[in-house]
């Protein structure tokens, strides 16, 4: 399962963004992506984080005061891709 964007404190992992967002049917989750990438497809959702996920972190921050830091695997995942693309 492809992780987005995740946040932590120091207990563990308190919200993320993954394939159970983005491949959702369902009605809406309260995600770290703020529904964006609900439902949107692998390819979609990553393109949402790389732009927004700046934006997340901070909206996050001011609800969850407590998270101490964010991985976002989406943004290393693009790189990669533009990599074997060879657009890099
Ligand atoms: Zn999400």
């Amino acid at each position: 399962m492809t992780t987005l964007i995740a946040a932590y404190n120091s207990e563990g992992c308190i919200g993320r963004c993954d394939a159970k967002c983005y491949n959702a049917t369902g009605p809406d989750c309260e995600c770290i992506c703020g529904g964006l990438n609900h439902g949107a497809g692998v390819e979609k959702a990553m393109e949402n984080t790389r732009e927004l996920a700046e934006e997340w972190m901070r909206q996050w921050r001011t609800e969850h005061p407590d998270t101490e830091y964010f991985l976002v695997p989406a943004a290393q995942l693009s790189l990669w891709g533009l990599l074997e693309e060879g657009r890099c």
